[in-house]
């Protein structure tokens, strides 16, 4: 990248050049490190977040002029570490590049998983990774449901959202989820068997909808968009309704976040709001596996997953999931196995 003075502005002019180069990466002699062949990647929302330095953040920025970290599916290839070994398949934070020379500390997350015949590897970016135990987590800790409960999901055929309406389907709720495309409808309502389905970008009036939708109230609304449909949920909570506020997907891109004009309903209806981190629940974590993985195997439950091809893909992949892009969890491919 060069810059180049043109009348009063400097351009900038930048050059692309191909350079294949082969080095010799292997974790050094007691660096406990070990050397990963990266399968899968995983895009999340979060990881828009890292990419400005916002002080309320609960994860640092990414650092400028270094690959991408987020979770993903790998092969160890070597180790120096005691407790890994070449050829194990490890689930955790690695590097958006091929392969990864990571030191399995906490905040790595690496954890060994077993290829299963029935459940494919990549599940554990999903269904069976962080996206799957925050709706575990923010649906059975933070919306604390009882059967026969009306409950209404955003976003709800991505990678979270599918699994809280399926849960809450198992625990005997009646379960209504927005969606952005018509396509991701009708998945809701014939492939993931929620009661009901709407397009919320085909309706004008979100109030009017959740109202033709829930005439009684929303008992618990698991929010992964925040602005208008959370101001929309609101005023449509029954008494004592709760609000797991998941995620505001819809504000991630904006420098000005819309207000919100039914806070006032919190009081007369003592509704509970409460922001969550899947991590604050972790001691839950070996139960959710059991319990997903047995739903899973019993056919009780189903899992929708968007799966690119190639490393190149990831970038535009992860945008896209701001524009409603992904059906399902979005993973990337970056190897077979
Ligand atoms: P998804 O797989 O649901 O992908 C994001 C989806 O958000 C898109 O497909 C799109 O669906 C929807 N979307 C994008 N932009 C907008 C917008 N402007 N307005 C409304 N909807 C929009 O993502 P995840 O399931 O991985 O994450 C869901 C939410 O959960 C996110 O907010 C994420 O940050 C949060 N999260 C929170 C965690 C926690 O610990 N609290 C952990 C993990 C995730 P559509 O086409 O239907 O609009």
């Amino acid at each position: 990248i060069e810059t180049i003075p043109k009348e009063t502005d400097m351009v900038l002019k930048v050059s692309q050049i191909e350079i294949e180069i082969e080095i010799e990466v292997n974790p050094p002699k007691g660096s406990g490190q070990i050397l990963l062949r990266n399968l899968y990647l995983s895009c999340d929302p979060y990881m828009r977040g890292r990419m400005r330095n916002f002080h309320a953040s609960y994860i640092p920025p990414f650092v400028p002029g270094q690959p991408l970290t987020g979770y993903g599916v790998s092969q160890v290839v070597n180790s120096d570490s005691p407790d890994f070994k070449p050829g194990d398949y490890v689930t955790g934070i690695t590097g958006w590049e091929q392969y990864s020379l990571v030191r399995p500390t906490q905040q790595q997350h690496l954890r060994k998983i077993r290829p299963d015949d029935d459940i494919p590897l990549s599940f554990h970016l999903g269904l069976l990774g962080m996206p799957g135990f925050t709706a575990y987590a923010g649906f059975f800790e933070v919306c604390i449901p009882k059967k026969g409960e009306y409950v209404f999901i955003s976003a709800a055929s991505g990678a979270v959202g599918q699994l809280v309406g399926q849960l809450a389907k198992l625990h005997g709720c009646y379960v209504v989820g927005s969606a952005g495309t018509t396509q991701k409808v009708d998945l809701l309502k014939n492939k993931l068997g929620f009661n009901e389905a709407f397009n919320y970008k085909h309706e004008p009036n979100l109030d009017a909808t959740l109202k033709r939708y829930f005439p009684q109230g929303i008992d618990i609304y698991f929010d992964n968009v925040g602005g208008d449909m959370l101001d929309a949920a609101l005023g449509n909570m029954r008494v004592f309704g709760r609000v797991a506020a998941c995620g505001m997907v819809s504000l991630h891109s904006l420098s000005d976040p819309q207000k919100l004009h039914n806070l006032y309903n919190l009081i007369p209806k003592r509704i509970k709001i409460q922001g969550f981190l899947q991590s604050d629940y972790l001691e839950s974590f070996p139960r959710f596996l059991e319990h997903v993985t047995s739903y899973y195997r019993q056919g009780k439950i189903v899992y929708i997953e968007d799966m690119n091809e190639g490393l190149e893909i990831a970038p535009s992949a992860l945008v896209g999931l701001f524009s409603g892009k992904n059906v399902g969890k979005q993973v990337i491919r970056v190897a077979h196995q």
